[in-house]
């Protein structure tokens, strides 16, 4: 089963109270990528300048990544800069240079249209509905959004959202976008948006699954310690498609088993821990199938009772 994942492939300056790294490689569907390598086929869609590095495209595509398209055009690739407070738990953008990114307008290869599950990184929502319909026979779609798309192009979002299985974005956004506080009510409020499962990221706090008929709460693993939380929000959205498309699923009611969708959130949490346990993608250059369902197993015991 393949996964076609659409979004940023980036440069990033990151600084955190563990050090900094002036330019790295990052971007969302980078981790998205990454991360659900480990579950399922991948299928990148996205595009990079000419300073792009070599060994990077030979990292993914040592992951078995599938790098037809990923574009490569003359110019820098998106840079994009962040520093964390000393909890962690915030972040500010210090530079965002789009260069060809700007110009991003999605293709996908023939070879990549007839694929089962698509996961749609942070652009802007236009875009993200171009991918989509140059999909036939999509089994399970879903994205991710931001702030920016909510607040300015909000009825764009809403027509892109309306035809996704699900939508995974933070609480933050999910108020947003919902106009509520309360994450139950902004919950039933963004269902009736088009999405039939949504997950809301709640940082190190872990997140909540929900459908119509059903919530799911995972809290998150708690890690001795956290070097870079960048990109574990995208690796959680790898691990959680990732393993839907391991397992063939559908999200359409009456088609999904409640318990594999738990199982997802959790590979989600799992997939985003191991992100923050090295500096960018770091972690992904060692990590093993077998580590992942170590860490598995020990969600289910320190949450079962
Ligand atoms: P996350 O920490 O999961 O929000 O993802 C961080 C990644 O998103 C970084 O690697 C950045 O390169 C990428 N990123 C930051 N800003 C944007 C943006 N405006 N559009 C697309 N990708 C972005």
């Amino acid at each position: 089963m393949s996964l076609v994942v659409v979004g940023s492939v980036a440069y990033d300056g990151i600084e955190t109270p563990h050090g900094s790294a002036p330019r790295i490689l990052g971007g969302a569907a980078t981790y998205i990528g990454l991360s659900a390598s480990y579950f399922t086929d991948v299928q990148l869609v996205g595009i990079v300048g000419d300073d792009f590095d070599p060994q990077d495209r030979e990292f993914l595509a040592g992951r078995k990544i599938g790098l037809e398209g990923l574009e490569q055009v003359p110019g820098k690739t998106f840079f994009w800069k962040g520093v964390y407070s000393a909890d962690m738990n915030d972040r500010t953008t210090l530079q965002t240079d789009l260069n060809v990114f700007a110009d991003f307008n999605p293709q996908l290869p023939d070879s990549y249209r007839s694929q089962p599950y698509l996961m749609l990184g942070n652009i802007q929502p236009e875009l993200q509905r171009g991918v989509r319909a140059q999909m036939n026979g999509v089994r399970l779609v879903g994205g991710d959004t931001m702030n920016y798309w909510i607040k300015d192009y909000r009825d764009e979002l809403l027509a892109t959202i309306k035809d996704w299985d699900f939508l995974l974005i933070n609480d933050a956004e999910a108020r947003m976008l919902s106009g509520e506080y309360n994450l139950k009510r902004a919950a039933a409020a963004i269902l009736d948006m088009g999405p039939n499962t949504l997950v809301i990221k709640r940082g190190e706090y872990g997140a909540v699954l929900f459908r119509r008929d059903a919530h799911f709460m995972v809290p998150g693993y708690l890690l001795e310690e956290v070097f870079d939380p960048t990109g574990a929000g995208d690796c959680f959205a790898g691990g959680f498609i990732g393993y839907l498309a391991e397992k063939g699923c559908d999200l359409k009611q009456g088609h999904i088993d409640g318990k594999e969708l738990g199982r997802a959130v959790i590979y989600g949490s799992v997939m985003g821990s191991f992100c923050c346990e090295k500096f960018g993608v770091d972690r992904f250059r060692t990590l093993t199938r077998a580590e992942i369902d170590a860490r598995f197993c020990e969600f289910r015991e320190c949450t079962a009772f």
